[in-house]
C-alpha cells in the first residue's frame, strides 16, 4: 500500500494511466434549477439537414404547441447544429418549426467529431457563451432535448447528456408530454408517499426484441435533478412540418472558443457510395436472421445461394445482424451493412416470396415485410412469433433447409416437407411455394 501511494504521488513517474479519472471533474446535477424548452440536435452532412432532423423539429412542434394548450405555457423549439457554414441551415430549421436555432460556425465543424461536437453541445445547452449569444434565454438547462438515432447521433446523444449530468432513452419511436403519478420511494423521498411530476417527457421505445414497448421516463429524484429529459430518435419516426418560409424566429450565432487539442482526430479523405442497395421489387427477397449465429459466413453463402437459384432476388438482413459482432469473411461482408436491412428502420419490401431464415419475427421487423404475398419462415423454434404471420413455417435448421431448398428450387421438381401454419397446405412443391417462379 505503501508503496502504491509512493507511486501515485510521484509526478515524474506517473504515466497518467494509474489515475485515469484524476482530473475528471464531477459535474453536480442543479437543485431548484430552472428549466424550459424543448432542443433539437439538427445533424447535417454535406452540407443538408438530415431527414431526421426535420422530423425530430416536426415532432417537437407538434409536442410545444400541445404544451402551450395544456399547461398555458409557452415554450419554444430550439434547433442547435454545428458545422461550416451553417447559418442558412440554421434559418432552415426555423421554417421547419423551431423558434429558436443556435448555431456553431467553423470550418473545422464540416464533419462529425465527437469531442467538439460535445464540448459545443454542452456548452450551448448550459447557456455559456457571451451575454449576446445567451441573452435569449433565462434558464440552467433545456428540459427536453433530442437527438436522432443515427450512428453521430447516438455518439453524441449519449456524450452531450452525460455532460449535462442527466440520462438518455435511445432509440425512442414515440413521445409525449403528460403528469405522472409515482408511488417509488427513490423519486418521492418517503415510502408509502405519491407523488406526481409535471410536464413529464414520455419516450416509447421497443424492448425485448421489440415484443413490448416500453416508456422511459427522467424524473427528478429528491435533491438531485435530471434535466434535460433526454431521447434519440429512430428516422422515420415522425413527419416533417412543411417549410414555412413566413415562419419567423431567432437565429443566434453560438461563441465558444475551441480547443485545437479537441481537433486531434482529422478526416483526410472520405467516400460516399454510389449508390444504396434497393431491396424492392424484386420478386423474392431472401432474409437472413441471427439464425445463422453459428456460422455466419457459411449462412450467408448459404442464403447468397438461395438468391441465386432464383431469377429476381435479393438478399435482406435483419437488424440483428447489422448490430450483431458477427465476423464475416471478406467476401461476404459488404452483405452484412445496414443498407440491406428490412423493418421498421430498414426498407421495406412486398415480394412475390419472402424466405425469412433464422428470423423470430420481432415487430420492427414485421412492419418492413408483411405485406409479402407469400411467406415462408425457417426456424428451429416452432414458438417463434414469425409463424404467427409466415404462409409456410419449416421447422428446421437453415444450415440444413437451405440448400434444399435451392436444390428445389433448380430442380424445379423437388419435394420439400413443410410444416403448414393454420391454412397452409402440409406438403409443399418448393415451384408452389414459391409462387410465379416456374421460369426459374
Ligand atoms: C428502435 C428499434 C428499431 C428496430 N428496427 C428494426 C428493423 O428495422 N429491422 C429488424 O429486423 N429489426 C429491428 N429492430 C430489432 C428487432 O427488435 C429485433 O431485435 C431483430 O429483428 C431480431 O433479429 P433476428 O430475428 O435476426 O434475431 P433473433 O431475434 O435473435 O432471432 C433469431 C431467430 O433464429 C432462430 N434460429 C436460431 N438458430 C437457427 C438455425 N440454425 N436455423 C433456423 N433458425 C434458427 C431462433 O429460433 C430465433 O427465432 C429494431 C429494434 C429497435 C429497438
Amino acid at each position: 500500500m505503501i508503496e502504491m501511494s509512493d507511486s501515485n504521488t510521484d509526478d515524474e513517474t506517473d504515466d497518467g494511466l494509474g489515475h485515469p479519472t484524476r482530473d475528471k471533474k464531477h459535474v453536480r446535477a442543479l437543485e431548484d434549477g430552472h428549466y424550459e424548452d424543448i432542443w433539437v440536435f439538427c445533424e447535417t452532412q454535406r452540407g443538408e439537414l438530415l431527414d431526421v432532423s426535420l422530423e425530430m423539429l416536426g415532432k417537437a412542434r407538434e409536442l410545444m404547441d400541445q404544451f402551450a394548450d395544456d399547461y398555458g405555457e409557452e415554450e419554444r423549439v430550439v434547433a442547435f447544429l454545428m458545422g461550416d457554414d451553417c447559418e442558412g441551415l440554421a434559418e432552415e430549421c426555423i421554417a421547419r418549426g423551431a423558434d429558436v436555432a443556435v448555431y456553431h460556425d467553423d470550418e473545422r465543424l464540416e464533419r462529425f467529431l465527437h469531442k467538439p461536437y460535445t464540448e459545443i453541445a454542452a456548452h450551448m445547452a448550459r447557456g455559456e457563451g457571451s451575454l449576446e449569444s445567451t441573452d435569449w434565454r433565462e434558464y440552467d438547462k433545456p428540459r427536453y432535448v433530442l437527438f436522432p438515432a443515427t450512428n453521430n447521433g447516438r455518439d453524441l446523444s449519449a456524450k452531450v447528456q452525460a455532460e449535462l449530468d442527466s440520462g438518455l432513452a435511445s432509440d425512442c419511436s414515440d413521445l409525449f408530454i403528460e403528469e405522472n403519478e409515482v408511488s417509488n420511494p427513490v423519486k418521492t423521498g418517503e415510502p408509502g408517499v405519491k407523488k406526481t411530476f409535471e410536464k413529464v417527457l414520455h419516450m416509447k421505445r421497443p424492448d425485448f426484441s421489440g415484443f413490448e414497448y416500453s416508456t422511459i421516463l427522467c424524473l427528478d429524484n429528491p435533491g438531485r435533478e435530471f434535466h434535460p429529459q433526454g431521447a434519440s430518435v429512430i428516422p422515420g419516426s415522425f413527419e416533417p412540418m412543411e417549410p414555412d418560409p413566413e415562419r419567423e424566429g431567432l437565429v443566434v450565432e453560438h461563441e465558444m472558443e475551441l480547443e485545437d487539442d479537441w481537433f486531434r482526430v482529422e478526416i483526410t479523405d472520405a467516400d460516399r457510395l454510389e449508390e444504396g442497395v434497393d431491396l424492392t421489387g424484386h420478386d423474392v427477397v431472401v432474409c437472413l436472421g441471427r439464425g445463422i449465429a453459428d456460422d455466419p459466413t457459411g449462412g450467408m453463402e448459404l442464403g447468397l445461394e438461395l438468391v441465386d437459384a432464383f431469377e429476381d432476388a435479393a438478399l435482406g438482413i435483419t437488424r440483428g445482424i447489422v448490430t450483431s459482432s458477427y465476423e464475416f469473411e471478406g467476401h461476404v461482408e459488404a452483405y452484412a451493412s445496414e443498407e440491406r436491412q428490412i423493418g421498421e428502420t430498414g426498407q421495406v419490401v412486398a415480394p412475390d416470396l419472402y424466405v425469412a431464415a433464422g428470423v423470430s419475427g420481432a415487430v420492427q421487423h414485421k412492419v418492413g415485410m408483411d405485406e409479402s404475398d407469400t411467406i415462408v419462415a425457417i426456424n428451429t423454434d416452432t414458438d417463434a412469433r414469425i409463424r404467427d404471420f409466415s404462409d409456410y413455417f419449416v421447422e428446421g435448421d437453415l444450415f440444413e433447409v437451405l440448400p434444399r431448398l435451392t436444390e428445389a428450387v433448380k430442380s424445379d421438381a423437388a419435394e420439400i416437407a413443410l410444416e403448414p401454419t393454420p391454412d397452409a397446405e402440409a406438403e409443399v412443391e418448393a415451384g408452389a411455394a414459391v409462387g410465379g417462379d416456374e421460369d426459374d
